[in-house]
């Protein structure tokens, strides 16, 4: 039977009633077999995530500070979950040594690590699971990256030897033995990790949304539900801030053509989001797959009569930039210009240097650098068979009274980048949206 490796967020796990749904998903599929938990996340709004407690420990005990009320209330948020849970189970000796280890200043990574640890514990507990310690299956090397050689042997043999296992997220072992996490939301690269080292047929990503949508809900209204999705794609919208999940949770599975399929713990039934290497279904009725964008960007202008004829100009002044180790998002060029849009923050305290050397080494006639630029992605594998999908795009943005600053088709054919200034950028991106979907 194709094994099927789920991961469960913080909203997921954050209390008893969560743990029940999650066991029931669990359990509704004999496939489902390996578990990462995230640590109990927020239960409501104002809420702490276990981790930041955690945290916030280890702060009070580097001050030299007490740290009883503060692990008080992390041992009372597990506390409630087992009672709840009606286990017949106690954490006590565990509390005990990773309150002595923090007081006995143990690192950083070990003491936010503990909200997975403790929480797996509690799963495997209810599931009736095996418990595998992330510690013993993954394995970061001494430079601090992620060793995959050593993990997908370690972990492999690991699971091969159960059925069924709950695994923690988050962290991994360095080489003296120490404990080390991933960066922050870091459980979805280590269910990407498990669902590579068990050859997963699929990863089931768990959160508290039913997919990724096509466009950012805080400026449209109930955007639609992404169906499917490409790898590729979903790397160009998550370069322009649409994340579902850890961004560097895609590699280990992207190489082994594993597909993701993002779910919602609070609304089991609905299919979610299918992250696929490659897919031969267009989306179903727009052609575009989603719209994403980022302010911040500055888009630096050089004009030069006859440019057109110089050899070498663009590498002149793309040599400029590289000597100032700024890289460049796009460089849309004309008969006499040459624009090269950047992030406005890489500009901040050599601006003026930038521009002196561009004049120098490009021989410009003039250089100027406008700020406020905001850039929006239209990407979909749709657009490659599709005619006119630029012109609507253009439309759509023209009949809001609103200047473009910037156009740009990737060379894949799957996205097109508009730039408009920050003060448009909620006008357009939402005119984009509405020429390519339309409300049932
Ligand atoms: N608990 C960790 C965090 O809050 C990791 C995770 O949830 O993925 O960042």
């Amino acid at each position: 039977m194709d094994i099927k490796v789920l991961k469960f967020g913080g909203s997921s796990l954050a209390d008893a009633a969560q743990y029940k749904k999650v066991a029931e998903i669990i359990r509704a599929d004999p496939a489902r077999r390996y578990v990462v938990a995230s640590a109990p996340g927020k239960r409501f709004p104002e809420d702490t995530k276990i981790t930041d407690m955690l945290y916030r420990c280890f702060e009070l005990a580097a001050q030299k500070q007490n740290i009883d009320e503060a692990f008080g209330e992390v041992e009372a948020r597990y506390d409630a979950i087992i009672r709840d849970l009606g286990l017949d189970f106690s954490l006590e000796e565990e509390y005990r040594k990773i309150r002595m280890a923090i007081e006995h200043h143990a690192g950083e990574d070990y003491v936010a690590s503990r909200g997975e640890y403790l929480g797996a514990m509690i799963l495997a507990k209810y599931l009736d699971f095996p418990f595998i310690d992330a510690e013993s299956g993954i394995f970061f090397r001494k430079d601090g990256t992620f060793d995959d050689r050593a993990t997908y042997k370690a972990l492999g043999a690991l699971l091969s030897g159960k059925a069924y296992a709950v695994v923690p997220g988050f962290y991994g072992s360095m080489p003296n033995g120490t404990i080390k996490t991933f960066s922050r939301g870091g459980s979805d690269i280590t269910g990407a990790i498990v669902a590579r080292a068990a050859e997963a047929a699929l990863y089931e990503n768990w959160t508290d949304v039913s997919g990724m949508l096509m466009a950012d809900p805080r400026l449209i209204e109930n955007p639609r539900v992404i169906s499917e999705i490409t790898y590729r794609e979903l790397r160009e919208l998550a370069y322009m801030g649409a994340t579902v999940m850890h961004e560097e949770a895609i590699f280990p599975v992207r190489e082994a053509c594993i597909p993701i399929n993002i779910r919602n713990t609070n609304a089991p039934a609905d299919p979610g989001t299918m992250i696929l290497s490659r897919t031969d279904r267009m989306p179903m009725d727009t052609i575009i797959t989603g719209v994403a964008g980022r302010k911040g960007f500055s888009s630096i202008t050089i004009e030069k009569d006859r440019m057109n004829t110089e050899v070498g100009f663009g590498r002149k002044v793309l040599g400029v930039l590289e000597d100032f180790h700024i890289s460049f998002e796009h460089a849309p060029t004309g008969i006499d210009t040459m624009s090269v849009v950047v992030h406005t923050e890489a500009l901040r305290d050599c601006k003026e240097a930038l521009i002196g050397r561009i004049f120098h080494d490009a021989n410009a006639d003039s250089v100027t650098i406008d700020d406020n630029i905001a850039l929006i992605a239209i990407v979909g594998r749709g657009m490659v068979r599709a005619k006119g999908t630029a012109g609507r795009v253009l439309t759509a943005i023209a009949e809001q009274d609103v200047n473009i600053r910037m156009i740009d088709q990737g060379s894949g054919e799957n996205n097109i980048i508009v730039g408009v200034s920050e003060d448009d950028y909620d006008t357009a991106l939402r005119a984009i949206y509405h020429a390519f979907v339309r409300e049932a």
